[in-house]
């Protein structure tokens, strides 16, 4: 299961799991949360040792239509890509089964349609996903009491930011004591935002484990 895939995301893939046997849950389109499909779908059509089943990939509304026109080199046409996956879409708090994992979405605040996930296995354990999100309540309540929120922190918190876009590593940080979580996983941090200067917002807020992610680290959820 891969949760967004942006540029980059099909190689560094490799390393961890066959591209043929994956499943695709994405949070919205916008292009660093999506864009490395195409090259995933010339994997699964062209491998020559096909997918034994279509990968099953959840999304936004528009995902069929805007990764088909992504993934067609002429304008105004739609490559059709369910020979390779079979596309379905989020519905606001309705939760999917997905192999051994309860998988809950909500909209959160973000200028397109775009989800939070929160994922439960048998045991209970519980990791939450922000997305991309400005602060709102939907995203504390999805957070409630998770053992481990992975959340964005665009922007270090300062006044002149856009509103009901992205989360400063302050609001991160304000997110993830209100929804009492267990540890703060930092992520989707740019180059030109201090990362430091994140972090410390963030455990500024919240007495929790903190920690900004980086490529490669591996996480054990538990309870
Ligand atoms: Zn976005
Ligand atoms: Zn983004």
């Amino acid at each position: 299961m891969v949760i967004d895939f942006g540029g980059g995301v099909l190689g560094a893939l490799q390393r961890y799991a066959d591209p043929n046997a994956v499943n695709v849950l994405l949070s919205h389109l916008h292009a660093d949360h999506c864009l490395d499909l195409p090259g995933l779908f010339v994997w699964r059509r062209y491998h020559p040792i096909p997918a034994t089943e279509r990968g099953i990939m959840y999304g936004p509304a528009n995902t069929w239509a805007r990764l088909g026109a992504a993934s067609s080199p002429e304008g105004g046409e739609i490559d059709d890509f369910t020979d390779i996956f079979d596309v379905r879409n989020w519905v606001d708090g309705e939760a999917i089964e997905l192999g051994t994992l309860n998988i809950t979405p909500r909209l959160v605040c973000h200028p397109t349609e775009s989800y939070g996930m929160r994922f439960t296995d048998p045991s209970g354990a519980t990791l939450v996903y922000s997305g991309d999100t400005g602060y709102c309540d939907a995203l504390v309540d999805l957070a409630r009491g998770a053992d481990v929120f992975l959340c964005e922190a665009s922007w270090t918190d300062d006044p002149s930011r856009p509103p009901r876009l992205h989360l400063s590593g302050a609001e991160a940080g304000r997110a993830a004591a209100a929804a009492g979580v267990g540890e703060l996983l930092l992520t989707h941090i740019p180059p030109w935002t201090s990362r430091e200067d994140v972090i410390s917002e963030a455990k500024a807020e919240f007495d929790g484990p903190v920690h900004a992610v980086v490529c490669g680290e591996v996480f054990d959820i538990t309870r």
